[in-house]
């Protein structure tokens, strides 16, 4: 059930108002006159620095933030527009404000004015969307998954920062990773130290940027060199995922080196300030003994009850969900009483938890929350797998966008969804980031108007009717098995399109990866399905590159590598 305030402060009023600008040079600006509040807060500020780095990196205009320049933009902080919403209207004394309730929603409406804007090589027209909007679903979190050297792993500090920045112009609010112990032997190991390093670093920029953070962990998974005699027993059935280290939480000794281990790993993030903290049941994690079966409604609670104090301790503010991910087998209903178990636990005491995550593999939804309901009632949150469907290796043949599959998948529960996280692996779902970050904002909105208003952003409005056809053969394309000749057809499009960008859209790993995915699935289809050929070779390299994924496990991340 969502959080009836909420519902009541879903208030999106769209007023569209005829353009001010025009899309010749002569309507455009060379120079903008940014003006922010006095005495702004390092987040404004920082919301300024975001909007000087967007329209800088798409054309030639200058930010400017002193002088006699026609076009003024003004972003103001301003009560009386509903939580996290934003407000953009005619400016008095001309130009456009841009107001927020609050730094979220500053950023957010930044994001939609920036959005319709208009970019090209010499100069910039402000949009003309007038009107206010706000989210409907309170969580927006995108989870990053930080293992394999992936993109999250490898890239560069700065650029990971402004791509959290740019998933936030979106409507995303809270960014969630894991600190992967099964990776490293204890939190003294020089590998520990230097994801410690990145990621706490990474996090309190997203907080600069406005927004939430916070960790998605296994509470029953131990270190790399955890004591063979803690160790779990296996679960049974498919649920993924083990690396060997899950432990098992019913020996007292265990549950104190467990939480032992969550007070170290807790404090390392008491400077960064932790706004949520997710428990994760399985593929990591799980215990099949006698006294920890069924993990869903046993062992799992009560290991995450006894974490709550330890984080409530240190956080006071922060709130929890408990995830069920592979409570069931796909496709079997409830083989082990999970879901029955967890419902009876949470009449009893769900005063520990303040969201219920649900979601599974490829097209699966847990029919307990379909059929019955939410255990306790509490906000529902998704967690959708846009990385890995269906494409192996992950991204390996560039962007994966998939309009229609998620537009299902959501409409199975978006009336009862309070938000949620999908799972991320990179950035070659980039596009499938923005499908999800506008149904959390608007869940009745369609996910093509997405598509459309992306590729007008981040290529341009001329060829956004173009790439909305190449997004659906994509993604009808998307089985690496079954590429039609209609390849030819999405190659022949992005190509027209590539001739007609802007230097900058041109170049942007955006549309390389859009550019390189449509190259491949020519090639793929007219050498029926054979990895070979210099062509493809230069684009597996080229996305590698954009992935920073030289150094990346093979099979998940890295593009095929071809001789
Ligand atoms: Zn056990």
């Amino acid at each position: 059930m969502r959080n009836p305030k909420t519902l009541l402060s879903a208030v999106v009023i769209l007023i569209f108002a005829s353009p001010t600008f025009g899309t010749s040079s002569a309507d455009g600006a060379k120079s903008v006159l940014l003006l922010i509040p006095r005495h702004a807060g390092p987040v404004v500020e920082n919301i300024g620095q975001v909007f000087t780095r967007q329209i800088q990196q798409r054309c030639d205009a200058k930010i400017v933030m002193s002088g006699n320049v026609p076009l003024r933009v003004e972003l103001a902080l301003e009560k009386g527009i509903p939580a996290e919403g934003y407000r953009i209207e005619d400016r008095q004394g001309g130009g456009v404000r841009i107001a927020g309730n609050g730094e979220r929603g500053l950023l957010y409406g930044v994001g939609k004015f920036l959005r319709n804007s208009r970019y090209d090589q010499g100069w910039f027209t402000p949009g003309a969307w007038r009107g206010t909007s706000a989210p409907k679903c309170p969580v927006r979190a995108i989870y990053m998954a930080t293992h394999f050297m992936n993109y999250y792993e490898a890239a560069p500090i700065e650029e990971l920062n402004h791509y959290i920045e740019d998933l936030g112009l979106w409507g995303f609010n809270t960014i969630l990773i894991h600190f992967p112990t099964w990776q490293f032997n204890g939190l003294a190991d020089p590998a520990a130290r230097k994801w410690l390093d990145r990621f706490k670093t990474v996090l309190t920029r997203a907080h600069k940027s406005g927004l939430q953070v916070g960790l998605l962990q296994v509470p029953g998974e131990g270190y790399q060199n955890a004591p063979r005699e803690f160790l779990a027993t296996k679960v049974p059935g498919n649920r993924r995922g083990n690396f060997g280290v899950n432990l098992c939480v019913s020996k007292p000794e265990v549950c104190a080196h467990l939480l032992a281990m969550h007070d170290a790993i807790l404090d390392q993030f008491k400077n960064v300030g932790l706004d949520y903290f997710c428990f994760w049941p399985y593929d990591e994690g799980g215990c099949a003994c006698k006294d920890c079966w069924p993990w869903g409604a046993r062992g799992l609670l009560r290991i995450s009850k006894e974490l709550v104090p330890h984080i409530r301790a240190r956080f006071p503010a922060c709130k929890t969900i408990l995830s069920t991910w592979c409570f069931e087998n796909e496709n079997e209903a409830n083989p082990d009483g999970e879901w029955v178990g967890l419902a009876k636990a949470m009449v009893q005491d769900k005063g520990w938890a303040d969201y219920l995550m649900a979601d599974g593999h490829d097209d699966y939804f847990p029919k307990y929350v379909l059929e019955t309901g939410v255990p306790g009632e509490l906000g529902l949150l998704n967690f959708p797998e846009i990385s890995m469907f269906g494409m192996s290796p992950w991204g390996g043949y560039g962007a994966n966008p998939a309009p229609a599959h998620f537009e299902k998948l959501w409409a199975r529960i978006k009336h009862k969804a309070s938000g949620g996280a999908p799972y991320s692996e990179g950035v070659f779902e980039d596009i499938n980031k923005a499908i999800y970050a506008q149904f959390y904002w608007n869940p009745d909105c369609r996910a093509e108007d997405t598509v459309k208003e992306y590729a007008a952003f981040e290529f341009s409005p001329d060829s956004a009717g173009d790439l909305l056809e190449v997004i659906r053969i994509f993604e009808s394309n998307h089985s690496r098995g079954r590429i039609g000749q209609s390849a030819l057809r999405a190659f022949e499009l992005a190509s027209k399109t590539d001739a007609a960008l802007t230097s900058q859209a041109r170049t942007s790993w955006r549309w390389r990866i859009v550019h390189l995915r449509a190259l491949i699935d020519k090639e793929l289809f007219e050498r029926k399905g054979r990895l070979e050929g210099g062509t493809l070779k230069a684009s597996f390299e080229e996305l590698t590159r954009i992935y920073h994924a030289e150094s990346a496990h093979s099979m998940p991340i890295k593009p095929p590598q071809l001789k």
